[in-house]
């Protein structure tokens, strides 16, 4: 992913410790080309999976299983962080802890369209301490869906997310993985 390094290194802008942001190209303004590139490594890498739904977290993994989905052909759906409906008994939910925010959430999804049956792959836009992988993974568990692998745009293997996702037998394939940042630029692994 030469064209996501490029990107990371001439338009990411580091706060504070640890948080890479890209709100030019990914995050906030998204751009398609390298949206397309994103779906297509995943879709190389997960093809021979018989991939029947893709699952992410609101709000920037969207666009990465958007893009993703339409190459597998398959519906993907995001977990909703707002509770928009009092379906209660009608969702699967997990608690996610942010690190960076200090606060937990509440993942939903709607329990018909995720299925026994399904064969799942998991996507983010970043891999960070885990906790939103976790809570995927744990959402899919509660449905009795298997998970086929967690696809990552920008891996910060610094914080440890892909070591807890692998102890659960789950491949963790990142795209891009950031070792550290050194004189405000990530140093790619
Ligand atoms: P984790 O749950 O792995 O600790 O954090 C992953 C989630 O937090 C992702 O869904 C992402 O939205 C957000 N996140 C974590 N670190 C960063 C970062 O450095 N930059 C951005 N833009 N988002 C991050």
């Amino acid at each position: 992913m030469e064209m996501l390094r490029r990107m990371i290194l001439e338009k990411g802008r580091i706060i504070g410790d640890d948080i890479l942001k890209t709100d030019s190209f990914l995050n906030h303004q998204i751009d398609p080309v390298l949206m397309d590139a994103i779906g297509q490594a995943f879709y190389h890498r997960f093809c021979d999976h018989g991939i029947t739904k893709i699952l992410t977290v609101e709000a920037s993994g969207i666009a990465v299983a958007g893009a993703t989905a339409r190459l597998f052909g398959v519906p993907y759906i995001f977990a909703k962080k707002q509770n928009a409906c009092n379906l209660d008994n009608e969702i699967y939910t997990s608690e996610i802890y942010s690190f960076t925010k200090k606060t937990t959430c509440t993942i939903r999804v709607a329990k018909e369209y995720l299925q026994s049956q399904d064969r799942v792959l998991v996507l983010d836009d970043f891999l960070a301490n885990g906790q939103a992988l976790l809570g995927l993974i744990e959402i899919c568990k509660k449905a009795g869906a298997t998970v086929l692998g967690c696809g990552i745009v920008i891996e910060k293997a610094f914080q440890g997310g892909a070591k807890k996702v692998e102890e659960k037998g789950i491949e963790v394939f990142s795209l891009v993985r950031i070792g550290r940042f050194e004189n405000a630029k990530p140093v790619f692994l």
